[in-house]
């Protein structure tokens, strides 16, 4: 008989829905008030690619965008999306101490609940910036009940990443022993470094031939695989304002792009939100351990 095939599973999609000022890491939160607002007409417009497609995500939805804009994230749960928490203040949470991410936590979470997002499963750190040093705020999101985290990038750059991190759904045990379940977003391994292929300036800038074919790879093993985007990267005539080059190129690169590569990776791929994903291919007793701390 021949060897059975693993079954195929859904690519986890995600958004980090925030506005295109979150992320300019020189802007101070008080500066945001005097910030042209966008985020709501590119979310329409990233909406209505996905129901185009009959796709579904998970949301991960920045409490600042929720405080202001509330109707939004009712439009995307009722859209069949899963909404989850990115936070509140887009801050890098290496940069922050214990009980200030705690505090960006609950107040992102108060944000999501006012706007009536329903029951919270998952949580993203701002730029993946969970790293081995700021490992910590993995058992704060685990005390606030938050059951899968996807914020640990398996690659290393300079803002973030754990290299040595698996790079499927596991079972990360936190420092204080505490247990909480990580879906990692998608590399392609090389013998010297993980490089990331599938989401933001990635996605963007590599061919869209070659996503294709590393992700059909690693589903036809039975593998998981995680795909990101912003709003953000579907607006073209997003505000341009002074700031570092190396900045610059990754907030303004190839931003045509992603209009006509993800309605492609929606043809030819289906999409689910990752808590369904988690459920259907990675119930939590099946998942392999791995332990954050060294
Ligand atoms: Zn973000």
């Amino acid at each position: 008989m021949a060897p059975k095939q693993p079954e195929r599973q859904p690519i986890g999609l995600t958004v980090d829905i925030e506005d295109w000022y979150h992320s300019v890491l020189g802007m101070p939160p008080e500066e945001w008030d005097r910030q042209p607002d966008r985020v709501v007409e590119t979310t329409e417009t990233l909406l209505q690619v996905l129901a185009d497609a009959d796709a579904h995500g998970t949301f991960f939805t920045l409490g600042h965008v929720a405080e202001r804009h509330p109707e939004l994230v009712r439009r995307i749960a009722d859209a069949g999306h899963e909404i989850a928490c990115h936070g509140y203040a887009h801050r890098l949470v290496h940069k922050l101490t214990p009980e200030q991410f705690k505090a960006d936590l609950e107040r992102g979470l108060e944000a999501l609940d006012k706007a009536g997002a329903g029951k919270i499963r998952g949580y993203r750190a701002a730029y993946w910036s969970i790293t081995r040093s700021a490992a910590w705020a993995l058992d704060i999101l685990a005390e606030a009940g938050i059951e899968y985290d996807s914020s640990i990038y398996p690659t290393e750059t300079p803002l973030y990443g754990i290299p040595d991190a698996p790079l499927d759904p596991f079972l990360l045990r936190t420092p204080k022993g505490a247990e909480i379940i990580e879906f990692p977003p998608t590399v392609m391994q090389f013998p010297l470094r993980n490089v990331p292929v599938a989401g933001g300036i990635y996605l963007r800038l590599l061919p869209y031939p070659l996503v294709r074919a590393a992700l059909r790879r690693l589903l036809g093993k039975g593998r998981a695989a995680l795909v990101y985007i912003h709003p953000p990267e579907f607006d073209p005539d997003k505000p341009r304002i002074p700031m570092p080059l190396g900045e610059r190129l990754l907030h303004y690169t190839r931003l045509d792009a992603m209009r006509v590569k993800v309605p492609r990776l929606l043809a030819d791929f289906r999409c689910a939100p990752l808590g369904e994903i988690l459920d259907r291919h990675h119930p939590r007793e099946t998942l392999p351990a791995w332990s954050v701390v060294r």
